[in-house]
């Protein structure tokens, strides 16, 4: 039987671009670049995702959401977290606390971070103190600091019951 705790950790990168929304943590948010991908793009969800079936070793979004299936295409990656949620439910798990940071060198990530909490907290079924998201920048250096991407890493204790 596994333990009743049991900890995840997701990482994930997405390519800047223009003549596409930039959705984060599931909402969107005024830039004249946006996130490339197959689904939204939501780089911060996607490390959620990640974290929380690590977290039960049950594997990646790349496996569980293949990029050659079409029904994922364009798809809010809302609806992706919202089936790791019932996986992770289905596994007799729930999330005690999360905490992801945003790497993004702009535009200013500050004013959404409570809409982007509360957005969380509904998808992942939990209750806002649990839900952790903190943005931060790599001073100009590297992909991050030269705005050619955002990248996200987030840890999540999962509880079980
Ligand atoms: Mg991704």
């Amino acid at each position: 039987m596994m333990a009743e705790y049991r900890i995840g950790h997701g990482f994930d990168v997405h390519r800047l671009v223009p003549d596409r929304k930039l959705i984060l943590g599931g909402v969107e948010i005024p830039y004249h670049l946006g996130l490339k991908g197959h689904s939204d793009a939501d780089v911060l969800i996607h490390a959620v995702c990640d974290a929380m079936l690590g977290a039960l070793a049950l594997g990646d979004i790349g496996k569980l959401f293949p990029d050659t299936d079409t029904r994922y295409e364009g798809v809010s990656s809302l609806l992706l977290l919202e089936e790791v949620v019932d996986r992770v439910t289905k596994e007799g798990y729930k999330v005690s606390n999360i905490d992801v940071t945003v790497v993004a060198e702009a535009p200013k990530l500050a004013p959404h971070i409570e809409k982007m909490r509360q957005t969380l907290c509904n998808a992942l079924r939990t209750d806002i103190p649990e839900v952790s998201i903190k943005a931060t920048t790599t001073e100009g250096l590297g992909f991050s600091g030269r705005g050619e991407g955002v990248s996200a890493t987030c840890v999540v204790l999962l509880a079980r019951g």
